[in-house]
């Protein structure tokens, strides 16, 4: 199995220094292992994605020296792979619609007492469309003794900043929307549907990410599809351990190639903030 990395941007806004440090980690190590990097655009949101925000994306990460084969994959033009996913998750009876808004679920998580459980598994149909979330308790059921022996390989900071396999706690996220209203599937079914399309073996991306995977992975297992090894690489902080993304890390990539500086001082940059 070939090593394969991906960097896999949503084009909702300019890249900054933080996808910099993501897309340069996994192309240098699909160098290193003589692999393959591959660059996925996640657009699925029609909401907020921009093609003046994908070509951006192109121009970037060229800029920055990375290449990658052609043709990129964008998530938009798959909606129907996502949706036999959802079926098929339907079918095996682990997802419900869910007819609350965002706020109407806060709203009632907060007048409840503490011990009840955050979301509902049922709900009375209203007059709009519902989003479709994952039930935790029926894929507990359906995984039975599989569900303690769902984990992943980590080779970046981790959870707990240790290497190695760790235990999946899908309970930390709850009962995820897999469909969204608006926009009719969401990121964790979207990203695990097309790390196994694509093959990737090593997922390099931001701790910021981190806590996605224990969703992700439980997703993995009832598809019935690979879990790839992940490193969550630290984020960026600056020289008082802040995240960068307030001060300089807050400026697009091209502001500041527009600024003059120069790939390699990025390169720079970005060690000195990932060394702080
Ligand atoms: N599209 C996600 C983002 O831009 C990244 C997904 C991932 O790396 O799993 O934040």
């Amino acid at each position: 199995m070939t090593y394969t990395t991906r960097f896999a941007p949503s084009p909702t806004g300019y890249l900054h220094l933080g996808h910099a440090f993501s897309a340069l980690t996994a192309f240098e190590a699909a160098s290193r292992h003589d692999g393959a990097f591959i660059l996925r655009l996640e657009d699925i949101d029609h909401t907020r994605c921009r093609t003046e925000y994908e070509q951006a994306i192109y121009d970037d990460l060229l800029w920055l020296g990375l290449d990658w084969p052609e043709p990129v994959l964008r998530q938009s033009e798959h909606m129907a792979d996502y949706q036999a996913a959802l079926e098929r998750l339907k079918s095996m009876g682990l997802v419900y619609p869910c007819y609350k808004t965002r706020k109407e679920l806060m709203l009632e998580a907060l007048s409840a007492p503490q011990d009840t459980p955050p979301l509902p598994t049922t709900d009375t149909p209203l007059d709009r469309e519902p989003a479709w979330r994952l039930s935790l308790p029926e894929a507990l059921d359906y995984l039975g003794s599989r569900w303690d022996g769902l984990g992943f390989e980590e080779q970046g900071r981790g959870g707990r900043g240790e290497h190695g396999w760790q235990a999946a706690d899908p309970s930390i996220n709850g009962d995820v929307v897999l469909a969204r209203k608006d926009v009719g599937i969401a990121y964790h079914l979207a990203v695990v549907v097309d790390d196994a399309r694509q093959g990737i073996t090593h997922i390099h991306r931001g701790h910021d990410l981190f806590e996605a995977i224990h969703t992700q992975v439980l997703l993995q297992a009832l598809l019935g599809l690979p879990t790839p090894q992940y490193h969550h690489h630290a984020l960026l902080l600056d020289d008082t351990g802040h995240r960068l993304a307030k001060r300089k890390g807050s400026k697009s990539i091209r502001d500041l190639r527009n600024e003059g500086m120069s790939p390699a001082d990025i390169k720079a940059l970005i060690a000195s903030a990932a060394k702080t």
